[in-house]
C-alpha cells in the first residue's frame, strides 16, 4: 500500500503527512467535566479530513460567519510504521507540535443529542491549525506544558501529566485498530478551558517543555 499522500508542499515545519488524522476526545478530566460528559473507559477517537489542516499563521478559515470552539492540543507526528504494540518505541513519534482541533460546538451538541457521529462538527476546511513541527527527540511526552492566549488572555494551560490515557497508551491503542504510518498525526486531547473564538482573534500558543511560540488568528 502507497501511503505518500502530501497535504502541502514539504517544508522543513510541515513534514510530509500520511493523510490519517486521529483526534482523541476527553482525555483530560476536567474537560469532560466541563462538557458534562463521562470519562471513558478506554480512549475515544475520531477523525479529522487532511484537508481540514492548515498552519496557524494562515488566516481566516473558509467558514465566514460562525463560532468556533477552541481546543488546545499536543499533537503527535507518527515517525515509523507501527504493525503492533511491540513496535511502540521511543522513536514512534518523530515530532510534535500544538495545535487546535477546531470544533462547530452548537453543531456537535445536536449530533451528540442524535447519536450521530460528529464530522461535519470537527471535520472542515482549517479545523485542524497547526503550529511548526519540533523534534520529539527527548522530549518526555509525559511532561509538556501547553497554553493557549485569545487576543492575549491565556484561555487554556494544560500538562499532558494530566492525560487519563497518556500518548503512549494512545499509540498502543490505536495500533490495535490498524496499522499507523509515518505522516500520520493524533490530536491528543483537549484540557479544560474550551470556548469561542470568533473572526479576527489573535492567537498564540506555546510551551516551554518544547521551547514553541506561534502566533495565528482566526
Ligand atoms: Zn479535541
Amino acid at each position: 500500500m502507497s501511503h505518500s499522500y502530501q497535504v502541502e508542499p514539504a517544508r522543513a515545519d510541515w513534514p510530509q503527512l500520511s493523510g490519517n488524522i486521529y483526534c482523541i476526545g476527553r482525555n483530560y478530566a476536567d474537560h469532560a467535566k466541563e462538557l458534562g460528559n463521562e470519562i471513558p473507559a478506554e480512549p475515544v477517537v475520531f477523525l479529522k479530513a487532511p484537508s481540514s489542516l492548515r498552519r496557524l499563521a494562515e488566516g481566516p478559515i473558509a467558514f465566514a460567519d460562525e463560532t468556533y470552539h477552541h481546543e488546545l492540543e499536543l499533537v503527535l507526528l507518527v515517525g515509523r510504521h507501527l504493525k503492533s504494540q511491540s513496535d511502540v518505541g521511543p522513536d514512534a513519534v518523530a515530532a510534535v507540535t500544538l495545535g487546535l482541533d477546531l470544533t462547530r460546538r452548537g453543531v456537535q451538541d445536536q449530533l451528540k443529542k442524535k447519536s450521530l457521529p460528529w464530522t461535519i462538527a470537527k471535520s472542515f476546511a482549517g479545523s485542524g491549525m497547526l503550529a511548526p513541527f519540533v523534534s520529539a527527540q527527548g522530549v518526555d511526552l509525559t511532561r509538556i506544558d501547553l497554553q493557549l492566549e485569545v487576543n492575549g488572555e491565556v484561555k487554556q494551560a494544560g500538562h499532558t501529566k494530566d492525560m487519563m490515557f497518556p500518548c503512549y497508551t494512545i499509540l498502543h491503542y490505536l495500533v490495535t485498530l490498524q496499522n499507523l504510518y509515518p505522516g500520520d498525526l493524533i490530536f491528543t486531547g483537549t484540557p479544560s478551558g474550551v470556548g469561542p473564538l470568533k473572526r479576527g482573534d489573535q492567537l498564540r500558543v506555546f510551551s516551554d517543555a518544547l521551547k514553541l511560540n506561534a502566533n495565528g488568528r482566526l
